[in-house]
C-alpha cells in the first residue's frame, strides 16, 4: 500500500485535513478506535469559525449568545444578539467529516494503530496483524499523547492538565448562555463552566482534579447523582515542536495547537490542516510553519494570560471582574470580542484609556503580560 498522504488519528482534525487533501492526494486515515466520538470535550466552537470552515450543521446540539461570568461574590452577563458559539456532538462531527473525506476519496483504516516509524514506512496494526503501510507524508494527528510526534523526536515545553467533565441532567432554561465561574478557591487551576446542551442537559466541567469538579458541583448545587456521562482527558498548553519534520507534520493536540485560554482546540487545529495542505499543495511542506503564523500569535498570547492567571490570587480577580463589568468594558466586549481570537479581544479592552488605567491599578504586571 502507498499513499500520497498517511494521517495518523481520525478526530476532527484528522478527519478535516483528510476532507481538505482528499480530491488532491492519495490520502488514508488511520484510526485506532473503532467507531469515532467518545473523547471529553464540551464541543463549543466558535460560531463564525464553525461556517468558515464549512464544518457540518448536522452535528450542533445547541446555539450559545452569551455568557455569564461569575466570581466569588459577584457575577456580570455578555451577551449577543447572534449565536456566537455552537455546542456540537463530537460524534456526529467527527463521522460527518470522515464521510465527506470518504467521499472525496480518502480511505479509513478504523481500528488500526499506529507503532512507530519503520524504514520510512508506518508500522501498524490491525487485531493483532502487523502491517506495514508507505506515503510520500505522514501527518500526526493523534492527539495530546501523539505517538507519532514521539517517533519524530519532537518535544515538549508545555503544562499538561486533566479535564473532567460531567453531563449533568437540571434545569437549564437560558440554555443559549454559558456560565464561567472564576474562583480559585472552588477550582484553582482554571476556570469552571456549565454549558447547557439542552433545556435540561448541561455540560460541566473544569481542568485541575476531580475533587475541584466535585467541589464545583457542589457549590453550583448541581447533583452529581444527576450525571449522565463522565468524562476525563487532557490537554497540552505550551509549545511541541518541530511541527513539521522531514516528511512528517504534527496538527492540533499532537502540535499543542490548543487555546490556553480556554483549552479549546478544534479552530486552532483545522486552522493549522489548511496551513498545511497550502503547504502541501506548494510542495514546501516546510512552510507549514510560515503559515500558521496567526494561530501561534494566539498562543503565545494565551500562554501569557495563561501564566497571568495562574499569578493571580482571588482578590486580584475580585477586582478584575469589578473593571470587566462595568458598563464601558461590556460594551467593549460586546461589540468588539471575537470567540477565537483574544488577543484583539484583550487589546480592545486594553486601548479603551480609562478601563487600561483601571486595570494597571489592580496590577502592572497584567499589561506587562498581556502586551
Ligand atoms: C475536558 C475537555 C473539554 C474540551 N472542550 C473543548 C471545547 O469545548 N472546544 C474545543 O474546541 N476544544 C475542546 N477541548 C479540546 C479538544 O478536545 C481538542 O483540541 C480536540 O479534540 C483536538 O482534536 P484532534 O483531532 O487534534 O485530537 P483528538 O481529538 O485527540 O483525536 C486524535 C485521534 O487520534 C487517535 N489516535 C491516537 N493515537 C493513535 C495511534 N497511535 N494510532 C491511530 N490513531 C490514534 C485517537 O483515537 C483520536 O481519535 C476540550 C478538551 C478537554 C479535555
Amino acid at each position: 500500500m502507498r499513499y500520497d498522504v498517511l494521517i495518523i488519528g481520525g478526530g476532527p482534525v484528522g478527519n478535516y485535513l483528510a476532507s481538505l487533501l482528499a480530491r488532491d492526494f492519495d490520502v488514508a486515515v488511520v484510526e485506532k478506535k473503532t467507531s469515532f466520538g467518545g473523547k471529553a470535550c464540551t464541543g463549543v466552537i466558535g460560531a463564525e469559525n464553525y461556517e468558515r470552515l464549512g464544518l457540518p450543521e448536522k452535528a450542533v446540539l445547541n446555539q450559545l449568545r452569551g455568557a455569564v461570568f461569575y466570581s466569588k461574590i459577584q457575577s456580570f452577563e455578555i451577551e449577543r444578539k447572534s449565536p456566537q458559539a455552537y455546542v456540537v456532538d463530537r460524534k456526529a462531527l467527527e463521522k460527518e467529516l470522515a464521510k465527506s473525506a470518504v467521499k472525496k476519496g480518502a480511505e479509513y483504516f478504523m481500528g488500526t494503530v499506529f507503532q512507530g516509524f519503520k524504514n520510512g514506512r508506518a508500522v501498524l496494526t490491525h487485531m493483532n496483524e502487523r502491517l506495514e503501510v508507505e506515503a510520500s507524508f505522514y501527518v500526526g494527528a493523534d492527539g495530546v499523547a501523539s505517538t507519532v510526534a514521539k517517533s519524530i523526536g519532537a518535544s515538549a515545553k508545555a503544562e499538561f492538565l486533566t479535564g473532567y467533565e460531567v453531563e449533568v441532567v437540571g434545569d437549564f432554561e437560558r440554555r443559549d448562555f454559558t456560565e464561567v465561574w472564576v474562583n480559585k478557591e472552588i477550582t484553582p487551576k482554571f476556570f469552571a463552566w456549565v454549558t447547557p446542551v439542552e433545556k435540561d442537559l448541561a455540560r460541566v466541567g473544569t481542568f485541575g482534579s476531580l475533587e475541584d469538579l466535585k467541589r464545583f458541583l457542589r457549590v453550583r448545587m448541581l447533583e452529581p447523582t444527576s450525571a449522565v456521562e463522565f468524562k476525563a482527558g487532557a490537554v497540552g498548553f505550551g509549545w511541541r515542536k518541530p511541527w513539521v519534520r522531514g516528511n512528517v507534520a504534527l496538527v492540533g493536540d499532537a502540535a499543542l495547537q490548543i487555546k490556553p485560554t480556554t483549552a479549546g482546540g478544534i479552530v486552532y487545529g483545522m486552522f493549522c490542516t489548511q496551513a498545511l495542505r497550502k503547504a502541501l499543495a506548494e510542495g514546501a511542506p516546510e512552510r507549514y510553519w510560515d503559515y500558521c503564523s496567526w494561530v501561534r500569535k494566539q498562543i503565545s498570547f494565551g500562554l501569557k494570560f495563561r501564566r497571568l492567571f495562574l499569578g493571580l490570587d482571588q482578590e486580584a480577580i475580585e477586582k478584575i471582574f469589578e473593571v470587566l463589568k462595568s458598563q464601558e468594558a461590556r460594551e467593549v466586549i460586546e461589540s468588539q470580542a471575537d470567540f477565537d481570537d483574544h488577543w484583539r479581544t484583550a487589546r480592545a479592552v486594553l486601548r479603551r484609556p480609562s478601563l487600561l488605567a483601571r486595570l494597571i491599578k489592580v496590577s502592572p504586571s497584567i499589561i506587562r503580560a498581556l502586551l
